[in-house]
């Protein structure tokens, strides 16, 4: 069977942790363990008017991919969730393949 993954780009997030909290909800997880977890580089002014904000969601070693579910055929809960939709399920060759397309980067991630 193919390695599976998730792809994040990032670039689309906007930093409403619904990927955070999907994952406790999902995993049971108790305060301060997360599944995944969303840094935060922001905000920083460009000049005057602009101010730029960046959100860089990361699987922790917590993560398993939503094993219990993807065996079931469900999407990964905080994929489920994501009101962006810049998180991506899948095998790993396609996800690199969506990666390549995309003008930008993104967070390749499996375990
Ligand atoms: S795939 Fe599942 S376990 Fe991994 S971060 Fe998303 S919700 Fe949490
Ligand atoms: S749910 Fe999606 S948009 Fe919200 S913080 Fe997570 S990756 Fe970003």
């Amino acid at each position: 069977m193919a390695k599976k993954g998730l792809m994040i780009d990032y670039l689309l997030c906007t930093g409403c942790h619904s990927c955070e909290v999907s994952c406790k909800l999902e995993k049971k997880l108790s305060t301060g363990a997360y599944g995944i977890k969303l840094a935060e580089d922001a905000p920083w002014q460009i000049d005057e008017d602009t101010w730029e904000y960046k959100w860089l969601p990361v699987p922790t070693q917590l993560c398993d991919l939503c094993e219990d579910r993807t065996a079931e055929g469900k999407e990964p809960s905080c994929v489920v969730h994501c009101c962006s939709h810049c998180m991506h399920y899948g095998d790993l060759d396609e996800l690199a393949k969506k990666m390549d397309e995309l003008d930008r980067k993104a967070v390749l991630y499996t375990i």
